[in-house]
């Protein structure tokens, strides 16, 4: 294109009525005098497109996004829906909220008295639990931290008990906060603690007891040996719960840390994981 314009421009220069008409000399001239505007004018307006491409592409996939959020986790509510994934092989995975419920029959047949560790014999966690909450119990020791527990396993019917004292305590739509109606607990899986610290209030005595040296060590260490805090702060709307700095489920090493690192509650992180989607 260079080329041929040099050419033209040296004949037009040199020898402008051998090769050309005046008239067609304009034209041309003004074709290359265009040249650039039209260039122009094509690449602002490719500009325009793809700006507008981007901005509808957002607009789209955030929608995507935000549908799927919805379709992921379901708004807490109150129901009595048999949760999945129950069997005693499915103790990581099992996943229970407001709306998702064991059945009144469901009891591990592997739960191991805590008086075998020290403990008060009203206690008991299923087996594989007890190793590593006991280097817990050890490492939060060794860091001047004693912690005790406060509550373990309870079945269908003790939670039923438990749900009408706070009912009694709290009245009804506090009690819905704080505690699980029967069938709706982590504690009746068997691998849930509620901890407290050595001496002292019990842990919902205190406005926030993660902030005593205690709660505080338990909120960073915890799922180094398995345990998630269920109902973290500032995530009722996702959990279905109130705060609770005490209440601890295991699920093993791997996937504690994966739900500590990933700051999801551990409500969010069983949906996706346990295959949940598009249940509702
Ligand atoms: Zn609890």
């Amino acid at each position: 294109m260079t080329m041929k314009r040099l050419n033209y421009q040296q004949l037009s220069k040199n020898s402008p009525c051998l090769c050309f008409s005046d008239k067609e000399r304009r034209n041309r001239q003004q074709i290359f005098t265009n040249l650039p505007r039209k260039r122009a004018f094509f690449n602002n307006t490719l500009k325009k497109f793809l700006i507008a491409l981007s901005i509808g592409l957002f607009f789209a996939l955030n929608s995507i996004v935000f549908a799927q959020v919805d379709g992921l986790l379901p708004e807490c509510r109150y129901d009595d829906i048999p949760a999945k994934y129950t069997d005693s092989k499915d103790w990581q995975i099992s996943l229970l909220d407001t709306i998702y419920k064991l059945d009144e029959n469901y009891a591990p047949s592997d739960l191991v008295n805590l008086s075998t560790i020290g403990f008060d014999k009203r206690f008991s966690l299923r087996d594989f639990v007890i190793d590593d909450l006991v280097k817990l119990l050890k490492a939060a020791k060794e860091a001047g931290n004693p912690l005790r527990i406060q509550s373990s396993y309870r079945s269908y019917d003790y939670q039923k008990s438990t749900f009408n004292y706070w009912q009694e305590k709290l009245g009804q739509t506090e009690a819905l906060l704080t505690s699980a109606r029967a069938g709706h607990s982590e504690h009746q899986l068997g691998t849930t603690v509620d901890f407290k610290s050595l001496t002292g209030l019990a842990p919902w005595d205190y406005n926030d007891w993660a902030t005593t040296p205690a709660g505080a060590w338990l909120k960073e260490n915890a799922h180094k040996y398995g345990f998630v805090m269920s109902y973290p702060k500032g995530k009722k709307e996702l959990s279905c719960y109130s705060y609770e700095p005490w209440h601890y489920r295991y699920i093993g090493i791997e996937y504690a840390t994966a739900v500590y690192e990933s700051q999801l509650t551990l409500r969010e992180w069983l949906w996706s994981l346990a295959g949940y989607l598009h249940q509702e």
